[in-house]
């Protein structure tokens, strides 16, 4: 859980957008076809779009094909979107820290990059141990 005086989404809708979306790992394609409930077949020619071995949600007009004034299928998004704006990348600079806070008004305004790193961290080990989270 993460602490919400440090991340709390506002449900802005801004890392939903873009012209490309996450890619999905074998974990997240069988979440997304058990949360859809309906046959892979179906699930990849409606909502998938697949590059060779990569395979990401399809865009429509701008936006990840589940983004709909918010995720239309929270309990079966990809792991990347459960760990956004928790990014390992902070970790490595703080200059990271300071763009991703700049795109995501979830995160507060005040915590500084030690706490934000020390939440992105508590987060990585639960992800690793419970990835249903
Ligand atoms: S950019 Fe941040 S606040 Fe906006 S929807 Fe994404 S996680 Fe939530
Ligand atoms: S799966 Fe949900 S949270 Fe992830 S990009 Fe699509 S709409 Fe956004």
């Amino acid at each position: 859980m993460i602490d919400s005086r440090i991340f709390s989404c506002t449900r802005c809708g801004f890392c939903c957008h873009g012209e490309t979306t996450v890619s999905l790992d074998e974990k997240d394609q069988q979440r997304m076809i058990a949360a859809l409930g309906i046959p892979r077949e179906e699930v990849c020619k409606k909502y998938w779009r697949i590059t060779g071995s990569v395979v990401q949600m399809k865009v429509v007009d701008g936006h990840c094909i589940f983004y709909d004034d918010g995720c239309t299928i929270h309990g079966g998004r990809p792991w990347r979107c459960r760990q956004w704006p928790l990014h390992p990348a902070v970790l490595a600079d703080e200059n990271n820290f300071e763009t991703i806070r700049n795109s995501c008004p979830g995160i507060s305004k005040t915590v500084c990059y030690k706490d934000f790193c020390l939440a992105v961290e508590e987060f990585s080990r639960s992800l690793a141990v419970n990835d249903e989270i």
